[in-house]
C-alpha cells in the first residue's frame, strides 16, 4: 500500500480553498505564540461564530438546549467548545483535542543578572527551556518577549516585545567558530548547556548608577514603558519565541514555515472544523490544551479535571446531572487526540521504516500508537475504531495516511490520548505531518493543513 498525494485530486476551485486555509492559518500562528494568545483569539472567534461563555449561562442559571454552542475557558490558557446535540449527553460525544503550548524558552523567576566575572557588565537574563528542545538549534535567532506580568494589586500587564514592526529583539548568542575548537568536541547534547540559554539584554549604563548600571537601565525602561518593577518578575510568566511571521515555504509555496506549528496546526484546523459545526445528533467537543509538551500536568494540562467538570456542568445545564451518566458520557464518547507526526526528511530517511511513515502531501495522518521500546506507554488504538475512521475519511473525500513515529527501537514520544483513554472511550492519534519538530522553525504541507481540517469535519459530522 503507498498512499498518493493529495495535490494530485485538487481542481482548481479546491486548490484555491486548500491556500486560503493556509493563509488564515499563517496569519493564526503568526499572530497566536504563546497558549494565552491563543486562547484569547480562539475565544475572539468563537463568539464571531455564536458561542457564549459557559461561566455566564452557569451564573445565570440558564439551560442549554440542541444547538447552542459554549466554551470554557479554564486560566486563559486551556479553552474547551461545545456544540449541544439532540441525543442525550450520556450516548456520548464526538470530541477533538490539541494542544496550544510548544516547546520554547521561559524567563526565570528572577532572571536579570549583570556580568562580571568576564567584565563585560552587559545586561542578561536567565532563562529555563520549556519542552524537548535540542538546545543548539535555539541560538543565534531573533527571539521575541511574550507573556504577562501578574502585578501585586491584581492588574495583569500584557507584554508582546519583538514581533510589532520597528520593535528591538534578543537573543542567545553562541560561540565564534574560530574558537570553538573545545565546543565542536562536544557531543550534540552539550555543545548548548541549559544553563548557556541566557539572553543578552542590554549594554548601555544608566547614567549616575555606579553599582549594576546596566542592568539598572534595563530596570528603568521597563518601569517607564510597561511599569513594572524588578520584584514584578516573581509574578510573570514570559516565553522567549521565534521573532516574525510564519512565512509560505518552498519555491512552489506548498508548504508553510512557523514557529509553534506543533500543535497549533491541529488546534486551528480542529477550532475551524467546530466553529462551522451545525445542529449535531451527538454533542461535539472540541479541546485546546496546555502543558502537553511538559506531561499535561497542571490545572490547564490535559490530566486536570477541567475537561471532565465542564462535561459535567453542561450536563447540568442540559437538564438533569448524574454521575453515572457523566460516567457512560465520557466512556461512550470518541476523540480525535490530534497532534503532529514526523515526516520522513529526505536527509534523515534512515530513522523511519517508510512503508509506516508519515509523508508531507499525503494528508491527515493517523497514528494507532505511539511509544517506544516495544509500544510501552501508547494508547493502541481499537481495530473497530481505525475500521469507522477509515469509513468517515473514505466519505468525507480526505487523503489519509498511516504512521509509527520512527523505526522499531529509534525512538518514541506520546501525546495526550492515553489521558483521554482512562474514561474508556475510543481514542486515536492523528494530526498533520511536520518537519524541524521542535526547531524554532518548523514546516508543514499546505494540503495537509487542507486535509486536517476536512478529516475533522468529517469526524464531527460522521462519527
Ligand atoms: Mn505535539
Ligand atoms: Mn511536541
Amino acid at each position: 500500500m503507498e498512499n498518493k498525494s493529495a495535490w494530485e485530486k485538487y481542481k482548481a476551485k479546491e486548490l484555491k480553498a486548500v491556500f486560503s486555509l493556509s493563509e488564515d492559518y499563517r496569519k493564526f500562528i503568526s499572530d497566536c505564540k504563546t497558549e494565552r494568545e491563543c486562547v484569547s483569539e480562539s475565544v475572539k472567534l468563537a463568539k464571531e461564530a455564536g458561542f457564549k461563555d459557559l461561566a455566564d449561562i452557569i451564573k445565570a442559571g440558564k439551560k442549554l438546549k440542541a444547538g447552542d454552542k459554549v466554551y470554557a475557558n479554564n486560566m486563559d490558557k486551556n479553552l474547551m467548545l461545545f456544540v449541544i446535540g439532540k441525543k442525550p449527553l450520556s450516548e456520548g460525544m464526538s470530541l477533538l483535542g490539541a494542544h496550544i503550548d510548544s516547546p520554547r524558552i521561559d524567563l526565570k523567576q528572577n532572571p536579570l543578572w549583570e556580568d562580571s566575572l568576564y567584565t563585560t557588565h552587559y545586561a542578561m537574563m536567565d532563562t529555563h527551556y520549556y519542552g524537548g528542545i535540542k538546545k543548539y538549534q535555539w541560538v543565534t535567532l531573533p527571539l521575541a518577549i511574550h507573556g504577562v506580568v501578574a502585578k501585586k494589586d491584581g492588574s495583569l500587564v500584557n507584554i508582546n516585545i519583538g514581533d510589532k514592526p520597528g520593535d528591538p529583539v534578543v537573543s542567545v548568542t553562541d560561540l565564534l567558530v574560530h574558537l570553538s575548537a573545545d565546543q565542536l568536541d562536544k557531543k550534540g547534547a552539550k555543545v548548548v548547556e541549559g544553563e548557556k540559554l541566557d539572553i543578552l539584554v542590554g549594554t548601555m549604563p544608566l547614567k549616575g548608577e555606579e553599582k549594576k548600571a546596566v542592568a539598572a537601565n534595563i530596570i528603568k525602561i521597563l518601569k517607564d514603558e510597561y511599569n513594572m518593577e524588578e520584584e514584578d518578575f516573581l509574578s510573570a510568566e514570559l516565553e522567549l519565541v521565534p521573532a516574525g511571521e510564519a512565512r509560505d515555504y518552498g519555491l512552489d509555496r506548498s508548504m508553510v514555515m512557523g514557529y509553534g506549528q506543533d500543535d497549533r496546526v491541529c488546534a486551528y484546523t480542529s477550532l475551524l472544523a467546530i466553529l462551522e459545526a451545525k445542529a449535531p445528533e451527538k454533542t461535539l467537543g472540541c479541546i485546546l490544551v496546555d502543558k502537553e509538551e511538559v506531561g499535561s500536568i497542571g490545572a490547564t494540562g490535559m490530566k486536570s479535571r477541567f475537561f471532565e467538570n465542564t462535561v459535567a456542568e453542561i450536563m447540568n445545564a442540559m437538564g438533569k446531572y448524574s454521575e453515572l451518566d457523566l460516567r457512560r458520557a465520557l466512556a461512550a464518547s470518541k476523540l480525535l487526540s490530534s497532534d503532529v507526526s514526523a515526516a520522513v526528511d529526505p536527509n534523515y530517511g534512515t530513522v523511519n521504516e517508510l512503508k509506516n511513515s508519515a509523508f508531507l502531501g499525503r494528508g491527515i495522518v493517523f497514528n494507532k500508537y505511539t511509544g517506544s521500546r516495544g509500544k510501552y506507554g501508547c494508547n493502541d488504538a481499537n481495530p473497530e475504531y481505525m475500521a469507522e475512521l477509515r469509513a468517515i475519511m473514505e466519505k468525507g473525500g480526505v487523503s489519509f495516511q498511516t504512521s509509527e513515529l520512527g523505526k522499531v527501537d529509534q525512538g518514541g514520544g506520546g501525546t495526550i490520548a492515553y489521558i483521554m483513554a482512562r474514561y474508556g472511550m475510543n481514542v486515536i492519534d492523528s494530526g498533520v505531518p511536520v518537519l524541524n519538530m521542535h526547531a524554532p522553525w518548523e514546516i508543514t504541507c499546505k494540503a495537509d493543513i487542507y486535509e486536517a481540517y476536512k478529516g475533522y469535519k468529517a469526524f464531527l459530522e460522521n462519527a
